[in-house]
């Protein structure tokens, strides 16, 4: 019995005449997302992708649980193959039904229902698709006599899709659907290790960008373990969109500097500002073009919105910031979904942590804080920090 991976595409089906660049480029993620998995080849018609082995040991739930992860598919369903004729699709529908009552039964469910629901792509088949769905549902009973039929709220759905070839399964599970990686451009992440930048990240490359990350570290005052959170955290959300290339930038002195030049009142957003120029140079020599924090209105002292007018005056690309309209508590939950919410609880401090001032201005004003950045030499700290930059491949 043939046995393919069938995947749907969303927000892809909706392009126009460059719908094709976006369909090879979603191929391409799923072939690499399923590196691991053995030989297989990946063909699309119709808004559906189809994964068929071309090797006998090819790792399905593998493959399944890595399709789940890629940008652009909607949902995934493993589905068994046979040809479109009536014989053959009943013998393979109640084969379908058998293993997935067996599973069911398994979990300790009794008095199983189900419905069967078709599909036909086919034009030329004989029944519509009403037909097909009540003479295999007839048929299924009849194998299974203790299975109810309950076209409202069953256990479990039989789906038959009848195109050139036919397709069975039972199971549609959900994919995060967004766009494909690399279909977007190129942004740098601003990573630290909370909660919210991780999740800025995943969110941007849900639009199909790449990325880039920067990460600011205070050594010895954040610890290597700090900074291994860090990285765990990039090779996290890498998973998503292809891996993250990591620039760890050496940010004592200016942190230093900082603390001991200017207002403590002001230092915060004097060093969210000096972040964005480092990151941004970063941006430039890595080929994005933009650069993406988890900054969220009214959070914190430095994310009022005084204080990101003042911190997005520092940058001339665009600065997003996909977290803006966000909740502690919806980040937290998306953060749980793509696995980083646990890292990035784990307690070790963060080099904003670390210099926080007691007394944040929350409405700094831009020219104060510019008269306070010229009492050190921000030009030649940051270039210092930039030159020592340390790049891990997360
Ligand atoms: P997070 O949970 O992402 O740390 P936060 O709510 O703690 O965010 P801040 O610490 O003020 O907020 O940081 C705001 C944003 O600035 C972060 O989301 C991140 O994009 C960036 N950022 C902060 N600290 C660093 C750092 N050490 N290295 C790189 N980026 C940083
Ligand atoms: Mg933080």
């Amino acid at each position: 019995m043939d046995k393919v991976i069938l995947a749907r595409i969303g927000e892809i089906a909706l392009k126009g005449l460059n719908r094709s660049t976006f369909e090879q480029r979603l191929a391409r993620n799923m072939k690499a997302a399923m590196g691991g998995c053995g030989d297989c080849y990946v063909r699309w018609s119709q808004s559906r992708y189809y994964v068929e082995p071309r090797c006998d040991d090819f790792d399905f739930d593998r493959a399944l649980e890595m399709l789940k992860g890629v940008f652009g598919l909607v949902s995934v369903s493993p589905a068994f193959v046979t040809e479109s004729e009536m014989s053959h699709i009943s013998g393979l529908a109640i084969e379908c039904a058998g293993r997935k009552i067996s599973e069911l039964k398994g979990r300790g469910m009794t008095d199983i229902s189900f419905k069967v629901e078709t599909k036909r792509g086919l034009k030329t088949f004989p029944l519509t698709s009403l037909q097909v769905s009540s003479e295999i549902g007839g048929q299924i009973s009849d194998a299974f006599p203790e299975l109810k039929v309950d076209v409202n709220d069953p256990d479990f759905i039989l789906y038959i899709e009848v195109r050139e070839n036919t397709y069975v399964y039972t199971d549609i599970y959900e994919a995060p659907g967004g766009m494909p990686t690399g279909s977007n451009g190129k942004a740098c992440l601003l990573i630290s290790g909370g909660i919210d930048s991780p999740v800025a990240g995943y969110m941007i490359a849900k639009r199909g960008v790449s990325i880039c990350a920067v990460h600011f570290y205070s050594y010895p005052y954040t610890s290597e373990r700090a900074k291994d959170k860090v990285i765990e955290l990039t090779k996290t959300v890498g998973r998503y969109c292809g891996g993250i290339k990591l620039l760890v930038v050496p940010y004592t002195e200016v942190q230093l500097a900082i603390q001991e030049h200017c207002r403590e009142e002001l230092s915060t957003v004097i060093m969210r500002r000096s972040m964005m120029r480092i990151a941004e140079r970063c941006a430039r020599k890595y080929g994005c073009s933009a650069l993406v924090t988890g900054e969220s209105v009214g959070q914190v002292a430095s994310q009022t919105m005084q204080a990101l007018y003042c911190t997005d005056e520092a940058a001339t690309m665009p600065v997003f910031r996909p977290l803006i309209g966000m909740d502690k508590m919806e980040v937290v939950e998306i953060a749980r979904k793509i696995g980083t919410f646990e890292m990035s609880i784990l307690p070790y401090e963060d080099c904003c942590t670390v210099f926080t001032p007691k007394h944040p201005k929350t409405r700094p004003s831009l020219k104060e804080v510019q008269a306070e950045e010229l009492k050190a030499d921000f030009p030649t700290l940051e270039n210092a920090a930039f030159e020592g930059i340390e790049i891990i491949r997360a």
